[in-house]
């Protein structure tokens, strides 16, 4: 297990130029520079060590498998005298660790390598991770022992108690807990829904449906739509293919006749009708019947267990409240889209149908918000607006970031950073940043684990270690790297997650960082999304970078969170609706009622959203049925409690820029991670009750008194 956390190849300068300061002005910091800090902290500060050949790469997630499976053996072969604390729970979290170390390791080289072949090695080590993990969990001999030291009633508080009941939580929703035939079942059943969730997955891939329009068809559709390659298929014949997201959009947003748009959204909404139906019916009745094997009413009950939900009922008491609370915006909102409709068709009485509001939206935003995207980067030429960003969450965080020489760069522009304390100037941990597209590289922008914070069995704290990779617009001969403003926003909700990692004080790597409930996860990061639309934050470094005294003016801020607001009601009760459904499909169920998945969800659509076409299976279609199952009204909740928490900043005296709020984040959020329940965390944030009161609020219903507060994040989340 040392190599692990074996020490970073140290490629500083020499010792002796130490006692020569002047030499060393020019260069930036080693990572040795804050070894002295780090050991007064009693902490270690690891640069990970980065194999260089696809055969490294491989041959390092097999180690690291081989000494956990060794640590599993002896975890294993412990008699039930032997047991305590430190063998059994705390070994299995140390073990998980370092192999987690590795696959973490492996992941990047997946996602950022330049080289196709260390790329390819390195998705090997993350597969060959991934179906070892799968059976660390089925490991009776270690359960065995796990149990064995639960039964002796230990005496354990906090964050250890949490580590014992959560392990044995793995374990009985494993099945272990189940006599040996029922276990066996339920494995198999688990191993069905992976090969079905894999199909489901493939028939959505699979699912192509090229639909040919003629030009007058296609009209009000832009221009630049028509150039794009393979659009133009005939004299008269463009070619729209409904898969293809962007391309199902413009015609949505843009089409003038309505029989256009509603054709393409039926075809769109029965993608992989054919296929995915049954597979879904399947999947469906597999998950209830583990479900109920494991002691669960229904799947969204076992789904929602490990989360801040709790319970079925708990998701969907949410999401109904939400669901309600948003009906006066949404119903002033779909009545001004009707009157759009009913000039347009000159029929008062035409029904705004789900294949119309993407359209009358986009005409509303042209017509009242329009603002150019385009003339607004120039307000945002990544430096500054890194500087600037880096300059307010050192401020409000009572952090410092120091650029430091990185031993090993796997792309020349890599940039490695030192966090400190900055009170106290104890090292919390480092970043790097990968922040342009190259060919291969990830397409997204991510925070990405490297080393997780985690108390070490030599009672040292290993701080941890991340990379930001993104994919910001490159630098131009002639201009600056100038981003949009989502970019931005990106930028600060990324960002947002590696101080989740970095300022960690959790010991166990199972609970430290952002490793905390998958609908908390998002909150954090999505809270500070409202930073890049406040003026007084914008003004700290946003400014024309070829006129620097230039400041975004207010009337296009103003407009910006005009446009945020305008669209609000429309676009959440959507998710609210997808999260209805989701919640519906697995909900209690007969175990041998046969599901349809269609008649479950259509009539959910129909009556959060819009009315649809009757013919269409929207569910065949949504991806999400297979990895966020039960799983989607997270989205929602994670965005209602941003906007809760964002009113500690709103109320405070420097608003968004405001110190003290800042480190009550840091020290009841971020460094807590998991380490005690997520819902005690945020309510000692807040320091009152959690509400769907500011989420409202934030999307403009008024209750009470007018409000003049901006509005909530936007829906739309960026990756992870
Ligand atoms: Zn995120």
């Amino acid at each position: 297990m040392t190599k692990f956390f074996a020490l970073p190849v140290r490629l500083g300068l020499p010792l002796i130029l130490a006692g020569f300061p002047s030499l060393l002005i020019a260069a930036d910091k080693t990572v040795d520079d804050f070894k002295a800090a780090a050991d007064k902290a009693h902490s270690t500060l690891t640069i990970p060590h980065w194999e260089q050949t696809p055969a490294e790469v491989e041959a390092m997630m097999k180690d690291a498998i081989d000494q956990a499976n060794k640590a599993l053996d002896q975890i294993g072969a412990l008699k039930p005298n032997q047991v305590n604390f430190k063998n059994t729970v705390v070994a299995l979290d140390d073990l998980g660790n370092a192999a987690l170390v590795a696959a973490n390791k492996a992941t990047i080289v997946k996602e950022a390598s330049p080289n196709e072949a260390m790329r390819t090695a390195g998705e090997n080590a993350v597969k060959a991770y991934q179906d070892w993990a799968v059976g660390i969990d089925y490991r009776e001999d270690v359960y065995k022992a796990i149990k064995a030291f639960a039964d002796t009633k230990p005496k354990l508080a906090g964050e250890d108690a949490k580590l014992l009941k959560e392990t044995l939580r793995d374990y009985r929703r494993a099945g272990l807990e189940l006599p040996t035939d029922k276990r066996k079942e339920v494995e198999q059943l688990r191993k069905d829904l992976t090969k079905l969730g894999t199909d489901f997955d493939t028939n959505i891939v699979n699912a192509k449906a090229p639909v040919v329009f003629t030009r007058a068809e296609l009209e009000g559709v832009p221009d630049s739509f028509f150039a794009s390659p393979g659009v133009k298929t005939g004299d008269d014949a463009f070619t729209v293919a409904a898969h293809v997201t962007w391309q199902f959009v413009a015609v949505e947003e843009n089409a003038r006749k309505e029989e256009t748009r509603k054709k393409l959204y039926v075809i769109h909404d029965s993608l992989a009708k054919d296929t995915n139906a049954t597979v879904l019916n399947q999947m469906l009745a597999l998950r209830n019947k583990i479900a109920l094997r494991l002691g669960y009413k229904s799947w969204d009950d076992f789904q929602t267990e490990i989360k801040l939900a709790k319970s079925g009922a708990g998701a969907k008491q949410y999401i109904n409240n939400l669901i309600t609370g948003i009906e006066p915006k949404f119903a002033a909102e779909v009545s001004e889209l009707q009157k759009m409709k009913a000039a347009d068709t000159n029929d008062p009485n035409a029904k705004v149908m789900v294949w119309d509001w993407r359209y009358y939206s986009n005409q509303l935003n042209k017509q009242k918000y329009a603002v150019d995207k385009e003339a607004l980067r120039n307000f945002f030429p990544y430096q500054k607006v890194l500087d600037g960003m880096f300059n307010i969450y050192q401020s409000i965080f009572g952090l410092k970031f120091e650029k430091i020489s990185a031993p090993y760069k796997w792309v020349d522009d890599l940039q490695l950073y030192m966090v400190t304390d900055a009170a106290s100037g104890e090292p919390l941990g480092m970043f790097y940043l990968d922040m342009f597209p190259r060919e291969g590289k990830f397409n997204h922008f991510a925070q990405f684990d490297i080393i997780c914070g985690k108390l070490q069995p030599d009672g040292k704290y290993q701080r941890p270690t991340v990379a930001l990779l993104c994919n910001f617009p490159p630098p131009a001969a002639d201009k600056p790297s100038l981003m949009t403003h989502s970019d931005v926003e990106t930028l600060f909700h990324e960002f947002g997650h590696a101080l989740h990692s970095i300022t960690t004080r959790a010991k166990y790597v199972r609970f430290s960082g952002a490793h905390v409930p998958g609908d908390f996860v998002e909150a954090p990061s999505q809270m500070l999304q409202n930073w890049v639309w406040d003026k007084s934050v914008l003004d700290t470094f946003a400014a024309d970078y070829r006129d620097p005294s230039r400041k975004i003016p207010a009337e296009i801020i103003q407009k910006m969170n005009d446009a945020r607001l305008a669209n609000a009601g429309v676009i959440y009760r959507r998710q609210f609706a997808f999260a209805s459904l989701d919640l519906a499909l697995h909900d209690q169920h007969a175990e041998d009622a046969p599901y349809d998945c269609v008649a479950i969800s259509n009539p959910i659509l129909e009556k959060v959203f819009l009315p649809i076409d009757p013919s269409t299976t929207f569910v065949t279609y949504f991806g999400h049925l297979n990895g966020y199952d039960a799983g989607y009204y997270g989205y929602a909740w994670a965005d209602a409690i941003a906007a809760d928490m964002a009113t500690v900043f709103d109320h405070a005296k420097n608003k968004y820029l405001d110190k003290t709020a800042g480190m009550r984040l840091r020290n009841e959020i971020y460094s807590q991670g998991d380490s005690r329940d997520v819902n005690v965390s945020i309510e000692k944030f807040l320091g009152r009750k959690q509400s769907i009161d500011a989420f409202l609020k934030h999307i403009g219903i008024q209750k009470g008194p007018a409000n003049k507060k901006p509005p909530a994040a936007p829906p739309t989340t960026p990756a992870r």
